[in-house]
């Protein structure tokens, strides 16, 4: 009677996609290469339908299936296994039936390494002013022409197979970070129901790898039902998802920890919308393995360039005279061409200059992930981010507490 009585309680849709689940083996492999001794951090290869990635790594963003400022071959040349394409984006404009005539997002951009797509939902959400979430799906008016669209969980499948992404989000229903109240597991009760939707609307699971999102706002108690939730399903992979959207720091670490404290250990973690070089280093150490941002691309159209000790603005008047790389210990190729000074100059006059320092920010990015992957690898990862946070910072009382607090809970004291 048990089993009859569970049967009756299990929504049809959540039964099949577990067997459809069950019955794909995933396109996806990670082998892990190395754990940190001390900390939760690992280097990871992560077999994907188009080539190996290293992790942790860096995955910058593209958002009409161009990198601002970047092309696909420049990107490639920096080492970029990875990038994302944004489904909202590219599903208004020039919509998914143009790009799976071209072979998918890969045959589009002309991009022969691995893509990751997001469901549309966060644009449509923090973009979109007229969005209206219901069980159905976001209902928004279209910024182009002002119809009203619905994007279910199952569009957004149907867009991103099409796509033909190496992986897809699930739509998912998200609150900003700072909202609380019963809001906040509405979304994340909701959120596991559009997950199973989202499984059994994959199309290609053979060849696509669907990632659940792991929602509960800054609740530790509903964070932690819905990984128990999710976890049940058998998804390739996990990302971290609400946070990064002006939580308090405590906060956002203590929600980062906590979820990979209960994440499978044999399958990658991806925390969503991080990308400041002192968050990815202490994310790494809490165990994440994947992470992407605006951030690094966005920053260099208003002329700053990351570099180990900060940030250089280009655009200031001491640099009219350097002569100097953005970088001297940088090997990208704006830093082996280009100097400050020339840099400082073509700011003013031409749009080149951005293109310039997006080359350089994405080369700091993935550069910094690789350093952290072989100082994982050589056993010396604590001590690797012990050097960072010193070049970093001018000084310990300079370091964010939230980050001294993050790395004693996993066992780095900062000198
Ligand atoms: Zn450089």
């Amino acid at each position: 009677m048990a089993a009859t009585s569970a049967c009756v309680e299990t929504p049809p849709s959540t039964d099949m996609s577990f067997k459809k689940a069950l019955a794909v083996a995933s396109p996806l492999t990670l082998h892990i290469v190395a754990e940190c001794p001390v900390t939760k951090a690992r280097a990871c290869d992560l077999k994907l339908p188009h080539c190996v990635v290293s992790t942790p790594v860096f995955m910058p963003v593209g958002t009409q299936g161009t990198m601002k400022g970047i092309t696909a071959d420049q990107l490639d040349a920096l080492g970029c296994q990875i990038c994302l394409g944004n489904t909202y984006h590219l599903g208004m404009r020039p919509g998914p039936d143009l790009i799976e005539k071209a072979n998918g997002l890969h045959g589009f951009m002309n991009w022969k390494n691995n893509l990751l797509t997001d469901s549309g939902g966060f644009q449509m959400v923090s973009l979109v002013e007229l969005s209206e979430v219901t069980e159905e799906g976001v209902t928004f008016k279209s910024p182009y022409d002002g119809k009203t669209i619905l994007l279910s969980p199952e569009k957004s499948i149907a867009i991103q197979n099409s796509l033909g992404s190496d992986i897809m989000m699930q739509l998912d229903d998200v609150v900003s970070s700072t909202v609380t109240g019963p809001r906040v597991e509405e979304a994340m009760q909701r959120s596991i129901r559009w997950l199973d939707r989202c499984i059994a609307a994959n199309s290609n699971p053979h060849k696509q790898n669907l990632f659940a999102i792991i929602q509960g706002g800054l609740n530790a108690g509903l964070r932690k039902t819905c990984l128990d939730e999710m976890t049940k399903r058998d998804v390739p992979g996990f990302a971290i998802g609400g946070l990064s959207g002006g939580e308090e720091k405590d906060d956002f670490w203590r929600m980062v920890t906590l979820s990979t404290d209960h994440l499978p250990r044999e399958k990658p973690r991806y925390l969503m919308g991080v990308g400041y070089a002192v968050d990815l280093v202490v994310c790494v150490a809490l165990g994440c393995d994947m992470f992407d941002c605006v951030f690094p691309t966005r920053t260099a159209r208003f002329g700053s360039a990351l570099v180990p000790w900060g940030s250089l603005q280009v655009k200031h008047k001491q640099y009219a005279k350097d002569f100097k790389p953005i970088d001297p210990d940088c090997r990208c190729p704006t830093c082996k061409r280009h100097s400050r000074a020339y840099l400082h100059a073509l700011f003013k006059s031409d749009t080149a200059a951005m293109h310039h320092i997006t080359i350089h920010n994405i080369a700091y990015q993935l550069n910094l992930m690789r350093s952290v992957r072989q100082s994982i690898v050589q056993g010396r990862f604590p001590d690797f981010i012990r050097a960072f946070m010193r070049r970093m910072f001018p000084s310990r009382e300079q370091y964010p507490s939230w980050a001294v607090d993050a790395l004693a809970s996993v066992n780095i004291t900062l000198e």
